[in-house]
C-alpha cells in the first residue's frame, strides 16, 4: 500500500524531557519555566501544494502526498501529531532582546527517516503565545525564497534546514512588503521545514538570562546526549567539548556562506543553530556583484552589522554569547574561553583552505597574498562573484588570456570596463596563470566549489511575480537547477550575471523583513 504522511509515527521527545505550557492559549506571554507551548495550528480554508522535495519524501519512506496530507502540512490540525512551539530568546542587531520564541513557527514532533531523525515544522501556520502583535503567518513571496533557497543550499553543500513542501492555505494575508505605511493583501502560504532539531543559541541564552540554571544545564545534556552523541555527556569536559562542536561546525557554516556568496541578512542569536546549520531565510541573498559591504536587509542598511564582508565577525560574536549562558553552568571555563579567543586564526585558515579550492592553487608562499588580491580584483572591477570563478576556469594557458576581448570580460562585470582596467585583469590572470594547479585532482576540487547555477534575487522575484499569475515555469525551472548547482550546464541556460532591472527593483535587490 501506497505510504503518505499520515502513516509516519510522531513523537515529540523534547516535550517528556522539560517542563513545558501544556495548556493550549493563545495569548501572547512570557513562559517562564517552560521550554515549549502546546499548539493547535490554524485550519487552513485551501490548502493547496505549490511546491514538494521528492528527495526528503523519499527520505521518509513517503510515496506521495495525498490531499489529508497537504491539508496537515498546511496546518489542519491532527489528532495523532503533538504540535509544540519553542521558548527561546536572542540578542537583535548586538542588543539582548529578551524572551522571542516560535512566534510563527509550529514543531509537528520527530519522525524516523531513513539516515536520520527529523523535526518537522510548520512556518506560517499560525499564532503562538510567541507571536505577540503578529499573525503567525507566512506570505506565499518569502515562502517561496525560504522553500527555494533553503534546498538550493542543501545541494550547494551548505548545511541547512531543509524544505519538504510549499503550500497555500487559501487565505490572504496583509503585509507591508516595504515598510512604507502602504500594506497589501498577499497569498499566505507554510513551508514544512525538516532538520534534525530546531534548537537555536538563543534557547540556551533565555535560559541563562532568566536563572533557569537545572533547565540549561539539562538542556545542554539533552542536546548532548540527542545531536552530539560522540560526547559523554558524564565527562567533566562535557560542556567544553559541546561548545566546540558548535564552535568548530558554525565556522564551517560561514565559509560555506563565504564560499557560495551567500548573505542571510539577520545573523541574530535566535537565527543561529544548534547544529551549525543555515537556519531562518528572510531577506538573504546571493551576492551579484562581489561587494564586502552588501547587506539585503533594509533594516540592517545603516549599520551593515551583517553584510556579507561581516558575517564572520558576527559568528564570533554570536559565538561570544553563547560562551557567555554556558559560563552560568561553569564560571571560568577557560577552555572555552581559549578556544574563543583563537576564533580568527581558526577562521582564517579554513578560509584560505577554501579559497584554495576555490582558485586551484599550487600550495606556495604567495597564495594568502594571491587570495588577498583576487578579493581585491572583484572588488576594483565589480565582478559577478559567481561568474568570475567559472572565467577563471577558462584559464589555462597565455593564449586563453589573450583571446579574451574587453567584451567578453564585461559579461562578466558590472562595470563599465576601459581598456585600462583590461589591461590590469590580464596581468592579474597572467599572475594566476602562474599559480594555478593543474592536476585533475585541483581542478576537481575547484569544479566543486565553485557552482554554475545560483538561485539570484531576481531569478525568485520572476519566480514569485509568475505564481502570483497562477504561473509556474520559473517556479519549476529553479526548483530543478537547484538540485545540480556545479553542472556546466547551467552556463547556456542562466545568464552570467543579474540584469540592470534588478538592482533597481524594489523587493529584488533590497528586501525588508516583512514576510
Ligand atoms: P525572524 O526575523 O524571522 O527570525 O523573526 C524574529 C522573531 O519574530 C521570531 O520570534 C519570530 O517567530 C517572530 N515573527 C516574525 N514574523 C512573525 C509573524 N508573522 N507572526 C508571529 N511572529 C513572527
Ligand atoms: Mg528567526
Amino acid at each position: 500500500m501506497k505510504k503518505t504522511l499520515t502513516d509516519l509515527s510522531f513523537k515529540a521527545p523534547f516535550t517528556e524531557n522539560f517542563q513545558g505550557e501544556d495548556d493550549i492559549n493563545f495569548m501572547p506571554r512570557q513562559t517562564h519555566n517552560a521550554l515549549y507551548a502546546r499548539i493547535q495550528p490554524e485550519q487552513p480554508s485551501n490548502a493547496k501544494l505549490i511546491g514538494y522535495s521528492s528527495e526528503l519524501l523519499s527520505e521518509l519512506k513517503i510515496d506521495s502526498l495525498d490531499q489529508r496530507s497537504i491539508d496537515i502540512l498546511t496546518g489542519s490540525p491532527d489528532e495523532n501529531i503533538p504540535y509544540y512551539s519553542l521558548c527561546y530568546g536572542g540578542h537583535q542587531f548586538g542588543h539582548w532582546a529578551g524572551q522571542l520564541g516560535d512566534g510563527r513557527a509550529i514543531i509537528l514532533g520527530e519522525v524516523e527517516g531513513v539516515n536520520q531523525r527529523w523535526e518537522l515544522q510548520l512556518k506560517g501556520a499560525g499564532r503562538t503565545p510567541y507571536s505577540r502583535r503578529a499573525d503567525g503567518k507566512a506570505v506565499l513571496r518569502s515562502s517561496v525564497r525560504e522553500f527555494l533557497m533553503s534546498e538550493a543550499m542543501h545541494y550547494l553543500g551548505v548545511p541547512t534546514t531543509r524544505a519538504l513542501s510549499l503550500t497555500l492555505t487559501g487565505e490572504d494575508v496583509l503585509r507591508d512588503m516595504f515598510y512604507d505605511g502602504n500594506p497589501d493583501y498577499e497569498q499566505g502560504a507554510v513551508v514544512c521545514r525538516m532538520a534534525e532539531s530546531f534548537l537555536r543559541f538563543g534557547n540556551f541564552e533565555l535560559l541563562a538570562a532568566r536563572g533557569e540554571i537545572d533547565n540549561l544545564r539539562s538542556l545542554v545534556t539533552y542536546t548532548i546526549e540527542n545531536y552530539y552523541p560522540e560526547i559523554d555527556p558524564s565527562d567533566q569536559d562535557s560542556h567544553f567539548k559541546f561548545y566546540s562542536e558548535v564552535f568548530h561546525r558554525s565556522i564551517d557554516m560561514v565559509i560555506h556562506w563565504m564560499r557560495v556568496g551567500f548573505t542571510h541578512g539577520v545573523m541574530n542569536t535566535d537565527n543561529m543553530s544548534i547544529l551549525g546549520l543555515t537556519i531562518d531565510y528572510g531577506p538573504y541573498s546571493m551576492l551579484d556583484k562581489f561587494d564586502l559591504n552588501f547587506t539585503p536587509n533594509t533594516t540592517d542598511l545603516p549599520g551593515r552589522r551583517y553584510a556579507y564582508g561581516r558575517q564572520p565577525s558576527v559568528v564570533y560574536w554570536n559565538l561570544a554569547m553563547l560562551a557567555e549562558s554556558l559560563f552560568k553552568l561553569d564560571k571560568n571555563n577557560d577552555k572555552i574561553k581559549t578556544l574563543l579567543q583563537s576564533y580568527q586564526e581558526i577562521f582564517y585558515r579554513k578560509y584560505e583552505l577554501m579559497m584554495h579550492k576555490k582558485l586551484s592553487l599550487t600550495e606556495c608562499d604567495k597564495s594568502t597574498e594571491f587570495i588577498q588580491r583576487t578579493l581585491q580584483v572583484l572588488e576594483k572591477f565589480e565582478f559577478d562573484y559567481t561568474s568570475f570563478f567559472k572565467l577563471l576556469e577558462t584559464i589555462h594557458n597565455q593564449s586563453s588570456i589573450d583571446k579574451l576581448t574587453r567584451e567578453e570580460i564585461k559579461e562578466f562585470s558590472y562595470k563599465d570596463i576601459s581598456s585600462d582596467d583590461e589591461l590590469l585583469i590580464k596581468a592579474y590572470l597572467k599572475e594566476y596563470l602562474s599559480l594555478k594547479d593543474f592536476s585533475d585532482s585541483s581542478l576537481k576540487l575547484m569544479k566543486k566549489s565553485n557552482p554554475s547555477f545560483i538561485l539570484r534575487n531576481y531569478l525568485l522575484h520572476e519566480a514569485i511575480s509568475e505564481l502570483n499569475q497562477g504561473k509556474r515555469e520559473t517556479f519549476d525551472q529553479l526548483l530543478e537547477a537547484l538540485k545540480d548547482p556545479y553542472s556546466d550546464k547551467h552556463l547556456k541556460s542562466f545568464p552570467k550575471k543579474a540584469p540592470k532591472w534588478a538592482f533597481k527593483t524594489a523587493g529584488c535587490s533590497q528586501l525588508s523583513c516583512s514576510s
